[in-house]
């Protein structure tokens, strides 16, 4: 449909009276009544506060409902894919030669910035190369579209809306042009993959013209992913995020991913480092969790308070891994000493199969949705250790099938349930 005669009609400024959703006279094909209603109501709303009708207009002139982003927003993947598969491929040979070419290369503005900021430069490089590979994938969805539709679909109403009021406050400001705002289909912008509102706090100008711009500035996305890191994810100048450890046998796998205490305290259960070198002093005195990605039988580290950092930026266990072991081989370390186990990938219906089952058991593995989080892996960690089985909380296809076999001994499926 035609947007500007609508916005137009919205803001009193045409004459066509009654101009509803679909009466715009123009294509009708992708006339959305919800997005519609949104929109209008938006507009009043961001009018009432005070924003330039004039300036609404423009900015969401020929902005339709986006229904790739509705999609990606609902998927809900059929096949998990296996952490270590995950971690292979973003820890990738080329990813990593790449980022120690471009810290070879960018070494006279990276390195500065990385002094300044206290953020290792390259922690920078490699969410550098996980946001946007390095500057060259930043998606091309156009974000006040995307943030639009994701408002009108209801879900994350009012986190949308914020977002696009500082994307709207990055426009009235001139910082960026409208047909610059292009990112992620969930809104996400630039090199550094920032958020409108993460733009507004934490972008800086890394190369000194004044502007802000981390679509096209490399030292102003670095420089900015630094000051995020340094000033809103807290990373501590100095430490380590994490180091590959050795658990001894037979270990009490119950004590990983929650507690968290210093490596001393550690040591003395007989863990040890996988390259027999010491843990520098800084990082020994931090709490440190253990973390099994893969369970007991893949890689073990024991994660310190900047792994946790790593995780403001995206909040999930496996890109913190990615973007360390990143760093880790940027900066010139081999690669892991154990291997990632090799998994099979665990299909939808025996995840949420599995969260069922342990609620027969007994156990609370919290909503049954699929997702084995925390709460459902503390749930397998008690059955791990009804069964004598190591208590790693994790979960594999194998693993899974066993647990459904042990929940159907003590009968059917309550009516109602799947899987
Ligand atoms: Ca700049």
């Amino acid at each position: 449909m035609d947007r500007r005669s609508f916005l137009f009609s919205v803001s009193g400024l045409t004459v066509a009276p009654g101009l509803g959703s679909s009466a715009g006279g123009g294509s009708l094909g992708d006339s959305d009544p919800l997005f519609d209603a949104w929109l209008q109501g938006f507009v009043d709303r961001a009018a009432g506060a005070g924003w330039s009708r004039a300036t609404l207009t423009a900015v969401f002139a020929d902005v339709t409902s986006d229904a790739r982003v509705i999609k990606a927003d609902r998927a809900q993947p059929e096949l998990s894919k296996p952490i270590g598969d995950y971690i292979s491929a973003a820890v990738s040979d080329r990813r990593v030669d790449q980022g120690m070419r471009l810290h070879a290369a960018d070494a006279a503005w990276l390195d500065p910035i990385a002094a300044q900021y206290g953020v290792p430069p390259q922690i920078l490089i490699a969410i550098w190369g996980m946001e946007s590979s390095y500057g060259q994938i930043q998606g091309g969805y156009d974000v006040i579209r995307s943030l639009a539709t994701l408002a009108a679909e209801g879900r994350r109403k009012d986190w949308a809306e914020s977002q696009l009021f500082a994307a709207l406050r990055i426009l009235i400001t001139a910082q960026a042009q409208r047909t610059q705002l292009k990112g992620s289909w969930a809104g996400a912008m630039g090199q550094t993959q920032f958020t409108p509102s993460d733009y507004l706090a934490w972008a800086v100008d890394g190369d000194g013209d004044g502007k802000r711009d981390i679509w096209r500035s490399g030292p102003d996305a670095l420089a900015s992913t630094a000051n995020f890191m340094a000033n809103k994810a807290a990373w501590r100048r100095g430490e380590a995020w994490a180091r590959e450890v050795i658990v001894p046998e037979p270990f009490d796998y119950g004590l990983a991913e929650s507690l968290k205490q210093p490596w001393g305290a550690w040591a003395q259960l007989g863990l040890r480092t996988a390259d027999g070198l010491p843990v520098n002093p800084a990082d020994a005195a931090e709490p440190a969790a253990l973390i099994l990605p893969a369970g007991w039988t893949g890689p073990a580290f024991l994660a310190f308070p900047n792994h946790y950092a790593i995780r403001a930026y995206n909040n999930s266990m496996a890109y913190a891994l990615a973007v360390g072991l990143i760093a880790d081989r940027v900066a010139g370390a081999p690669p892991l000493l154990k291997p990632w186990p090799q998994e099979q990938p665990i299909p939808l219906a025996d995840r949420i199969a599995a969260q069922e089952s342990l609620a027969r058991l007994g156990y609370d593995p919290g909503t049954a949705d699929g997702v084995l989080g925390l709460k459902t892996r503390q749930a397998a960690r008690q059955w791990q250790k009804s069964r004598s089985l190591p208590a790693d909380g994790y979960l594999t296809f194998w693993l899974i099938q066993r647990l459904k076999a042990d929940a159907a001994k003590i009968g059917p499926a309550p009516v109602g349930q799947t899987g």
